[in-house]
């Protein structure tokens, strides 16, 4: 508006100018010419002020426009020029100076210019613009690279005519490098790309394939060129591929789907496709043979289905977590188990609370849950966790969590030891009762006690630590040492179970017997040691000793002598083994009982058992045989070496001092066994104790 006024105003001061000079050439009249000049003069100088204000705005004006176009030219990177005739020079923008490679922007000569241009095409380029541009006054279009092939240079120009001759030319200067380096970099991708490429019109009709869509279709350029897509795809997909096509076309996306292509040879193909809407319109479609991955896929269905039978059947119970721990399938078995189905435990951390309802138990249990599973996500070698799982009815099973984690799922396996930890607790019952009621010690190959029993602490009275270290043979009473020892170490070495009775002493001095049974124990065919199960026969033995001791005098009753004679007869028999008796009455007894009383009589007795026993052999059998009489059996001995023994007796019952009594003596008679038998024998042996009796008393007869 500002600017139209302007130049009004400029017009309306030309035409008062015009006016006085026209009025000021008809008028004589001086007065009035005077006043016109005034007016002219006026005009002109009104003229000449609105011109200069009319420049400066023009000039500024002007100025903002270069700004806006130079910012323009430096954002696009678009360089501008201008050639006039009148000079015959060309004006470069800056960004056109920098795009050629020129130091400066401004005029330059022509020349200047084509130096800049590659050698090898500077000719053709300068006859573009010199003759198709600036002679023809043609819009030229060329693509030139600059001097050492730097860049990439498109040139356009567009002449202006001053009458029929180019007066200017104008244009422009871009550098494409990039443009087109990109674009080879398209095109390589299209012709060196794996997938199949093709451009497709909107009618699907082939314009242009690269090498690989080639292959994919079995059938070369000229086959395909101008072939609608259509025909290559199976029959029953084709809607499929139509539809695909319009939806694209009317939203200008689609995304990729899956077809069957049909190769020249007729063989199908599974394809996975691609179309992408151009900018220009045509359709850029991607195919991509996905045949091997569909048979993948049915090969990795196959075998998800046979994990999946795998997880349903198995054993153990199973439950497989979303990785925050969340059920998203359970096998039966663990339904079966534990009685929870997936709706039970479908909140997180609702496993937790049904399977462990003790509060600080559960919290124990998690924490050592989460240790252990971030172990085993760690790849570190962990202890599986072992609780007990309360179940949905109530019982409670004994379970051993392993964890393992597949892809994003982890997989908890319930390894359920209920039964097994019964058997040990039942197991561990039975070793209590065993050591608490079986005599069992344990010793080294050298007899050497490793461990003992509970009870055969008891029964020996020894804390087990008393008797770790300590040979077997020491806890052996007297007898049972010289007894068994010898009998028992024979068996044992050549590799037998001993069996025996052995008597025993406590650690206060007490007596206790054992029947005892010691085996070998082997570890990897080894020989490791000894194991010894014993009972206690004790009571049984002290009946046994009280059947065949006579009561008074400590020494074998008849009862005794009797079992002695018998089965030395039988040894006789069969071994034709020796053996002789000694019969003993005490002379004149009846007067000890009515001299010092029946009491001092007893004493007497006792003290003469005592002295006998102490005077004969481990192996003689000595025995009350009834009143005052008494037996001694000498076992392997004959007539003569009997006699010798019971005169030995005669001369020290004829020494000793009994108590009270002072001195006595005893008759003795002696016979050795024959054929005849053992009462024969006893008969002849009284015979001659009757006429040792006859013959005056403290006498042997044989
Ligand atoms: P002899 O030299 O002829 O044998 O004379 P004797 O007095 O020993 O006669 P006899 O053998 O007939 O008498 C045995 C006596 O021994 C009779 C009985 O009172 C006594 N006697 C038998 N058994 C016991 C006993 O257990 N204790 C005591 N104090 N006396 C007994
Ligand atoms: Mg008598
Ligand atoms: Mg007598």
């Amino acid at each position: 508006m500002k600017k139209y006024s302007f130049s009004m105003l400029t017009l309306i001061a030309v035409i008062i100018i015009f006016a006085g000079v026209i009025v000021m050439s008809l008028s004589g009249d001086t007065q009035p010419r005077a006043h016109i000049k005034h007016l002219a003069l006026y005009g002109l100088l009104l003229t000449a002020v609105f011109i200069v204000i009319f420049k400066y705005r023009l000039e500024k004006e002007n100025q903002k426009h270069v700004s806006i176009v130079s910012l323009a030219e430096s954002i696009g990177r678009i360089g501008s020029f201008e050639w006039s005739r009148g000079d015959g020079m060309l004006f470069l923008s800056d960004v056109a100076a920098e795009h050629m490679g020129l130091e400066k922007a401004g005029k330059t000569g022509l020349d200047a210019f084509l130096k800049k241009v590659d050698p090898e095409e500077r000719d053709s380029v300068s006859a573009w613009l010199l003759q198709n541009c600036i002679e023809k006054g043609e819009k030229i279009r060329i693509y030139f690279e600059t001097d050492g092939k730097e860049k990439l240079i498109r040139f356009t120009a567009v002449p202006s005519f001053e009458g029929s001759a180019v007066d200017r030319v104008r244009g422009i200067i871009e550098d494409v490098t990039e443009n087109i380096k990109a674009k080879r970099e398209r095109e390589m991708i299209f012709r060196q790309s794996r997938d199949g490429i093709a451009i497709l019109d909107v009618e699907g009709t082939i314009k242009d394939m690269n090498v690989a869509f080639e292959n994919l279709t079995g059938r070369n350029r000229s086959e395909l060129s101008d072939r609608n897509l259509t025909g290559l795809i199976h029959s029953e997909d084709r809607e499929k591929a139509e539809d695909m096509l319009q939806v694209l076309l009317t939203t200008g996306y689609y995304d990729r789907f899956e077809l069957r292509l049909i190769k020249k040879g007729g063989q199908e193909i599974n394809v996975q496709m691609n179309l992408i809407l151009l900018p220009n319109g045509s359709i850029m479609l991607t195919v991509r043979d996905v045949s091997a991955i569909t048979e993948y896929q049915q090969k990795l269905a196959r075998s998800e289905k046979y994990l999946r039978q795998l997880f349903e059947v198995s054993p153990i119970p199973l439950s497989l977590n979303s990785r925050t721990g969340r059920p998203v399938a359970l096998n039966k078995k663990f339904l079966e188990t534990f009685g929870y189905n997936l709706e039970d435990l479908a909140h997180k951390g609702v496993w937790w609370t049904l399977a462990f309802p003790n509060e600080q138990y559960r919290v124990i249990t998690r924490e050592r849950w989460k240790k252990y599973a971030r172990s085993v996500l760690n790849g570190e070698q962990a202890t599986p966790v072992q609780a007990t799982v309360t179940c949905k009815d109530g019982s409670k099973r004994e379970i051993v969590f392993l964890y393992s984690v597949f892809d994003d799922m982890g997989v908890v396996a319930f390894s359920d030891i209920t039964e097994r930890v019964e058997a040990e607790d039942r197991l561990q019952e039975y070793i209590a009762i065993v050591d608490d009621n079986v005599l069992v010690v344990r010793m080294d190959i050298n007899l050497v006690i490793q461990s003992v029993s509970r009870a055969f602490c008891r029964i020996s009275e020894y804390e087990e630590g008393e008797l770790l270290g300590r040979t077997a043979f020491e806890l052996f009473h007297d007898d049972s040492l010289s007894e068994v020892r010898s009998g028992l170490l024979e068996n044992i070495y050549a590799g037998k179970v001993w069996k025996g009775e052995i008597k025993r002493v406590t650690k206060y001095g007490d007596i206790f017997w054992t029947q005892s049974m010691l085996h070998p124990v082997f570890k990897n065919g080894i020989k490791t040691g000894f194991v010894s199960i014993s009972a206690d026969i004790t009571d049984k033995k002290r009946i046994e000793i009280i059947s065949v001791t006579d009561k008074l005098t400590g020494i074998f009753n008849r009862m005794k002598l009797d079992e002695v004679l018998l089965t030395e007869f039988a040894r006789f028999r069969r071994f034709g083994q020796p053996y002789s008796l000694i019969v003993f009455d005490i002379d004149f007894f009846k007067r000890v009982n009515d001299t010092y009383g029946h009491l001092a009589g007893d004493e007497v007795l006792k003290a003469l058992a005592k002295l006998i026993k102490s005077s004969i052999r481990e192996a003689d059998v000595f025995g009350r045989w009834g009143g005052e009489e008494f037996l001694v059996i000498c076992c392997g001995t004959e007539l003569d070496g009997a006699f010798n023994l019971a005169s030995k007796l005669r001369r020290k019952v004829e020494l000793f001092e009994f108590p009270e009594v002072d001195k006595l003596t005893c008759s003795f008679g002696v016979a050795q066994i024959d054929e005849a038998g053992t009462d024969n024998m006893v008969k002849r042996a009284d015979d001659a104790l009757y006429r040792a009796k006859q013959s005056g008393r403290n006498r042997v007869e044989k």
